[in-house]
């Protein structure tokens, strides 16, 4: 196999998905002139996706990169429980992959010396070369490597989160104009259950059924049916589906030390490198605020002081988030579960949003954890009663809630 030598980058970026596409953007926004290579094995960037999360958590210096990228945005969400129906004033926002695949080539168009290496599979990589399926051998002065969730190394599992979604267009206008991020008022079984409406437009509904579930087994043929049903109960009226979705993300309660960079490994980003919630599955706030700090770092001191102060912060907040899966999933029957997400969401909105974005303070900590089970926790019963929540959220609470 022939090595054809060529010119050397400040970055190389190892997997073309979330993590290193706002990598890549969040270092042309910050470092001009910086020469940026990107290798994808797949002929797009992102895949087949759609990422949601809680805009709130994307900090002031991510907008910048982060707002084309968004294809819808809603100032409120709403969760449905059987003694809380709450309205949060919290932006939240979509992203959808095709639009992460058009923003990302035109910023390496525009950016000289930078390049983009699609159809191109790395077959080894260090802290300085990326070698790839066709013999070539790229050379960086930091590689950076994000290669998704199946490249994450193995972790001892207390459940999955799985879901089946169906994007649907509507014969009539949409009931809902805001998220419904659970409705759990549906009937549970096989875990805590809920189901997930995303409005697009007036006339296009994104309907998850979602599962906390001891297992990842998923009925796709039975959930499709329920979907359709629910939609029809809920005044979505269904025209035709045009999309589908479906993942199965293992929720971890531990996972297995790897060093971060291994000596003449290259940086770890993305779910590769446990750059996620693993409570929720969701990753976009923790991938942003990595694609600003690394962007803003000194590159010559990134991979000795930056790159180890952030591995370090990160597993301080996600040492707390395993011990809550190992919580939800241990110490509660799965009949449960619900009252313990339910008892979540009376949480004043600033720690709801804190635990979202994987930043949250001791104060937080200590209100997600203190209570009795089954329900768990009794902090913030304290918290309402003595005044506590002057959230501007609206909450309505049936008779016998802790609000009342
Ligand atoms: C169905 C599903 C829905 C999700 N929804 C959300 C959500 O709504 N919000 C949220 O925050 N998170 C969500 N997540 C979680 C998480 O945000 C995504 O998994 C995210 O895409 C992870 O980013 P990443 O960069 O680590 O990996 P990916 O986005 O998976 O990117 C990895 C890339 O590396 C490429 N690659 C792999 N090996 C090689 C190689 N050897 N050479 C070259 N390229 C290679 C792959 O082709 C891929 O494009 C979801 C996950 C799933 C599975």
């Amino acid at each position: 196999m022939a090595t054809t030598a060529q010119p050397e980058l400040d970055f190389l970026l190892v997997g073309g998905g979330l993590g290193n596409a706002l990598i890549a953007l969040a270092l042309f926004a910050r470092r001009p002139g910086v020469k940026v290579g990107l290798v994808e094995q797949g002929r797009a960037l992102g895949g087949n996706h759609l990422w949601c999360f809680h805009a709130g958590d994307v900090e002031e210096e991510a907008r910048e990169f982060v707002s084309p990228l968004v294809s819808a945005q809603w100032p409120r969400y709403e969760v449905r429980f059987p003694e809380l129906s709450r309205t949060l004033e919290e932006p939240y926002a979509a992203v959808r992959s095709e639009r992460l695949d058009e923003v990302v080539r035109a910023a390496f168009a525009a950016q000289r010396g930078s390049r983009l290496f699609l159809e191109c599979r790395a077959v080894h990589v260090t802290d300085r070369t990326v070698k790839l399926e066709d013999g070539r051998e790229l050379r960086a002065r930091h590689v950076i490597e994000s290669r998704g969730p199946e490249a994450l190394s193995s972790s001892e599992r207390a459940g999955y989160q799985k879901f089946l979604g169906l994007e649907v267009k509507l014969k009539r206008p949409s009931p809902i104009s805001h998220p419904v991020l659970m409705d759990a008022l549906v009937p549970q079984r096989d875990g805590f259950r809920f189901l997930y409406a995303l409005p697009f437009s007036s006339d296009r509904v994104l309907l998850e059924d979602t599962y906390f579930s001891d297992d990842k087994h998923l009925d796709r043929a039975r959930l499709e049916q329920e979907i359709l049903e629910y939609a029809a109960k809920s005044g979505f009226e269904v025209e035709c589906v045009v999309r589908e979705e479906v993942g199965i993300l293992p929720l971890p309660t531990r996972l297995r030390h790897v060093p971060n960079p291994a000596p003449g490994g290259p940086l770890v980003a993305g779910y590769q490198g446990a750059w996620f919630h693993p409570v929720t599955g969701y990753s976009f706030p923790v991938a942003a605020r990595l694609a600003c700090a690394v962007a803003r770092a000194e590159p010559d001191t990134l991979r000795e002081r930056a790159w180890p102060r952030l591995v370090r912060e990160q597993r301080a907040q996600l040492r707390f988030c395993l011990l809550l899966n190992k919580l939800f999933f241990g110490a509660f029957a799965p009949d449960q579960r619900r009252n313990v997400i339910e008892r979540f969401y009376r949480l004043p909105p600033e720690s709801v949003r804190r635990f979202y974005a994987m930043s949250l303070s001791h104060a937080d900590r200590a209100r997600i954890l203190c209570g009795r089970p089954p329900r768990g926790f009794s902090l913030s019963r304290a918290l309402s009663s003595s005044g506590g929540d002057s959230s501007p959220s609206s909450v309505r609470s049936t008779p016998g809630g802790a609000l009342s």
